[in-house]
């Protein structure tokens, strides 16, 4: 900007002379107004006053020869200068000035054009100039635009080098970090996964010792003790599993086969018979049975382990009770839904169930990863998760995944 302004005032400078060579004093104080402008938008910029200083230069500058153009003969061409302040327009304000920047290119050009339809007589036919004979003074303000306009060109480009050397620094920079961040994940990921398997097997002797101890105690009070402690590893069991998922739907490629869905379904509805609240829950599969699917299976059980086990542990305890679910196949999708009669999920709820740890309801006794597993498995398999709830009334997960 001070440096724009310097060559502003060197540009007086130089008209200053050539007017007093033809004795064009008129000229001479044109020169001199502008002159003064710019040197003014010069010492604010130099002071700081960085954003005045730019609005003197494009606003008040433009005004200055705005006036100066309409009082003196086209042939004079102050109005040249308006194109390089046109293009000095596009190059002193920044980004976070794009407001001010459009005003002035806006003002600029409406400047412009009133000079055109008034024939460069807008205040009528006033020439201050009258009688004086001075044919230079067009070309000196054609060069000096032009040289003003090419050097802001010029100052364009070095910026737009500039640029593109940061933006290729900056994309190296990301693409080492890049690499770094995916180095220490995969070996955060290969941390938990092989500290999960480490834990599983302590956890499986303590399961067994407490079956034989509970073979061979048969005290009433130490039972009831290992009973709680077989309740707290089967959950720290559970936990580890989903960790395991989590762990396993990051580190493994999908692998598609085709698999017997009825065969997977009643395997998961097995697998949870168990959970204590399963009783008496009707389980209805509806799979439309000419569908073949290549999907993963591995993935495809977690999915439905975790939705038919919350299904039957966030059921009511009372009523008829059911969880039906169902396998569709569109044109383009895979569609599993698996729907209960249950407690069902309160608005707010809806929002953070598939957050990490996230658990719901009081009765929850899950690691709350549950929903958050299933959710980047679908997004693994470029699936979407969708859910529908009424408090009191059930639940209802939509999966779709699409058939590529
Ligand atoms: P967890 O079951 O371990 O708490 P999840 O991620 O599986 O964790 O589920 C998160 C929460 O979503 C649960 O705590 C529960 O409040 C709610 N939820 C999940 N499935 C159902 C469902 N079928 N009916 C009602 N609430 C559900």
């Amino acid at each position: 900007m001070s440096q724009f302004s310097i060559i502003g005032v060197i540009a007086c400078l130089i008209q200053i002379v050539n007017d007093s060579i033809y004795s064009n004093y008129i000229g001479v104080f044109i020169d001199s107004v502008i002159l003064c402008v710019l040197f003014t938008a010069y010492l604010l910029n130099e002071n700081g006053k960085n954003t005045i200083a730019k609005i003197i230069f494009t606003g008040f500058m433009t005004t200055v020869l705005f006036i100066f153009a309409a009082i003196t003969p086209r042939e004079v061409g102050i109005y040249l200068f308006f194109f390089p302040i046109l293009g000095l327009s596009f190059l002193i304000y920044s980004n976070e000035e794009i407001f001010l920047r459009n005003i002035s290119i806006a003002y600029i050009v409406l400047l412009l054009v009133i000079l055109e339809f008034t024939s460069y007589h807008p205040f009528g036919n006033i020439n201050i100039l009258e009688g004086i004979e001075d044919n230079t003074s067009y070309y000196v303000n054609m060069i000096v635009s032009i040289f003003v306009l090419i050097f802001s060109v010029y100052n364009l480009n070095k910026i737009n080098q500039l640029i593109e050397i940061k933006r290729s620094a900056i994309a190296n920079e990301l693409s080492i970090k890049n690499n770094d961040l995916l180095k220490t994940n995969a070996e955060l990921d290969h941390f938990v996964y092989s500290t999960s398997h480490d834990l599983k097997a302590p956890l499986s002797s303590i399961s067994g010792l407490i079956n034989i101890a509970k073979l061979e105690i048969k005290e009433e009070k130490p039972n009831e003790y290992f009973d709680l402690i077989e309740e707290r590893v089967f959950k720290l069991n559970s936990f580890i599993k989903d960790i395991i998922d989590l762990s396993k739907n990051s580190r493994l490629e999908v692998k598609k086969e085709n698999i017997n869905l009825r065969e997977t379904i009643e395997n998961s509805i097995e697998n949870n018979r168990y959970i204590e609240n399963a009783r008496s829950i009707k389980f209805n599969i509806e799979i439309d049975e000419t569908i073949n699917i290549y999907i993963d299976k591995s993935r495809f059980s977690i999915i439905l382990n975790n939705l038919i086990s919350n299904a039957i542990k966030y059921h009511k305890n009372d009523g008829e009770r059911f969880i039906n679910i169902t396998l569709l196949k569109t044109e383009s999708n895979i569609n599993l839904i698996v729907r209960d009669n249950g407690i069902g999920i309160d608005d707010v709820n809806k929002e953070k169930v598939f957050d990490m740890f996230y658990r719901g309801h009081e009765s929850s006794e899950g690691s709350g990863l549950g929903l958050y597993i299933v959710k980047e498995i679908v997004s693994k398999l470029s699936g979407k998760i969708t859910l529908k709830s009424i408090l009191n009334e059930g639940t209802e997960f939509i999966i779709k995944i699409p058939i590529e």
